[in-house]
């Protein structure tokens, strides 16, 4: 897709299907439709199926109804479907990016790389399905056996969040289905469109009716609520923020549901004096920008060594300056709006916060006029130790710089959140690189590199970022149960 007119966008928005897609039938929402926002430009670019708490009903028991058939198709075949939604995936990943920057905001290329990035979820889980394995055992008193199996956990309610409409859908529907689960799927309001098409994507591979169930929806409390109370549930994946996910938790207690929480994060980015600065400064634009600043990954607070710290806040303030901003879709554009104008209100209230206390603007530091959600690339220097944004998540574009001036003090500082998704850190000396990253306590760590997702890795985090692994080896674990059997021999 070379040439991106409005001709183009509409061609591609038309392709979506727009409604509640339940039991392998797509159907209108019984509360009509939502508009979909272009944050780039506030228009509305089209509009989608409103469930009611009733469509969500249904859809769950669609899941149901779908759940043992599914459990005991076989495990190659599951992993078939996922390889032909791969490629079918890949195969359109010049109009699904699209399709995600005119929803999302973030530049072509970026979407590009997620599409490429959460279609790999699909081929990893693909080869996963037929890796599903227990265990035989003799009892230590060699008495008997000792027999584990895996089973599927049952059906999941799949809940995501707007930054990455695509993978973190992915994420979890690859290893839902790679492990014989059925499931419902709520996309956030601002960003449903890429997941409609992955659910038609699947549907055309094969996925047989009543598997995945999409809803989409305005109030995902009057839909989702009634599902998690639902004794036929069995497993809640949340990604999204700490706050809605402790209401979610608190909701599933009442059925004791399996959990995995992929909530916020706060990370540091710590770059000693003896790092190799080309490389930090680098890494520190990846960590920083990927997603304009709207990833639970990005870099929120950098703690540089002092007799460095002023030299790389003036160098990544120099590149941050140089980025050009603008509506993803144009040519050359390196940084798109934000989601809305809620979340740039929040990223202007926190820089003015860390200004009022002190903090020097190296570059930035104010909304962009006209149409759209625009912030300016910030790098923040001074920043005092009681500013929100070292506490807060920032979700935007924006770079406090604070120096140390020892190794304790840059863990301790680090490690100084209630989050613990992923740090990052830069040094050249291997010793202090494991002395550190034991310290660090998060989920994560990017060591001398400014991203860690990988579809071959476990991501997700602990403290308050929340808990279980999405990817790797471990990724499908989350979606299967253990089952022990005593033999007796
Ligand atoms: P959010 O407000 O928590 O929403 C996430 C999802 O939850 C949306 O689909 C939302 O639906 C739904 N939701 C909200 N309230 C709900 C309720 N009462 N019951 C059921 N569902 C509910 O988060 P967000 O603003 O979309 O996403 C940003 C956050 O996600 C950040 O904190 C970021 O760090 C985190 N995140 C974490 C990871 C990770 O892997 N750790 C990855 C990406 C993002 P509506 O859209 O209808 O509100």
């Amino acid at each position: 897709m070379s040439t991106i007119t409005p001709v183009v966008e509409q061609q591609v928005l038309e392709r979506v299907p727009k409604q509640l897609y339940i039991g392998g039938r797509w159907r209108e929402g019984s509360k009509g439709t939502f508009g979909v926002e272009d944050p780039a430009t506030g228009e509305v670019l089209c509009e989608v199926a409103d469930a009611s708490a009733e469509d969500a009903r249904a859809a769950l028991d669609a899941a149901v109804a779908a759940q043992r058939e599914w459990a005991a198709h076989p495990p190659r075949e599951r992993g078939e479907i996922l390889r032909r939604a791969f490629e079918a995936v890949i195969a359109q990943a010049d109009e699904l990016a699209l399709l995600m920057t005119l929803e999302m905001g973030k530049p072509l290329q970026e979407s590009r790389a997620e599409v490429a990035y959460g279609a790999e979820f699909l081929r990893w889980f693909s080869e996963q399905s037929v890796r599903i394995d227990g265990r035989y055992a003799v009892a230590p008193s060699g008495q008997g056996r000792l027999l584990t199996m895996k089973q599927p956990v049952g059906p999941c309610l799949l809940i995501t969040p707007w930054n990455f409409p695509l993978a973190m859908g992915t994420r979890k529907i690859g290893p839902a289905i790679a492990a014989g689960c059925t499931m419902v799927v709520k996309p956030a309001q601002q960003t449903p469109l890429s997941m409609l098409m992955l659910a038609r994507i699947l549907e055309q591979a094969g996925l047989p009716g009543g598997v995945l169930n999409l809803v989409t929806a305005t109030s995902a409390s009057e839909t989702m609520s009634p599902l998690i109370a639902d004794p036929r549930l069995r497993k809640l994946s949340f990604t999204g923020s700490t706050a809605v996910g402790r209401r979610l938790m608190e909701q599933a207690s009442g059925n004791l549901l399996r959990l995995s929480m992929e909530l916020g994060g706060n990370a540091p980015f710590i770059v000693f004096e003896d790092a190799d600065l080309d490389e930090a400064i680098k890494g520190a634009m990846v960590a920083k920008m990927r997603n304009i600043g709207e990833a639970c990954t990005a870099a929120n607070r950098f703690h540089v060594a002092g007799p460095v710290a002023e030299e790389f806040a003036e160098r990544l303030a120099q590149r941050m300056g140089a980025l050009r901003l603008g509506r993803g879709t144009e040519e050359g554009v390196e940084v798109g709006p934000l989601i809305d104008d809620q979340q740039r209100r929040k990223v202007s209230e926190l820089v003015s916060d860390a200004l009022e206390r002190g903090a020097r603007a190296l570059v930035g530091g104010r909304e962009r006029d006209g149409a759209g959600y625009f912030y300016e690339p910030t790098v923040l220097a001074d920043i005092a130790e009681d500013a929100r944004l070292l506490r807060e998540e920032i979700f935007g574009p924006v770079a406090p710089v604070r120096a140390f001036a020892s190794e304790e003090e840059a863990i301790a500082a680090a490690n100084n959140t209630e989050y613990g998704l992923v740090a990052y850190v830069y040094t050249r000396d291997l010793k202090r690189a494991l002395r550190v990253v034991e310290a660090l306590e998060t989920g994560m760590v990017g060591l001398n590199q400014g991203m860690v997702s990988n579809p071959a890795a476990p991501f997700g985090g602990i403290k308050q970022s929340g808990f279980g692994r999405e990817g790797g080896p471990e990724g499908i674990e989350e979606y299967l149960e253990t089952k022990y059997v005593a033999v007796n021999l």
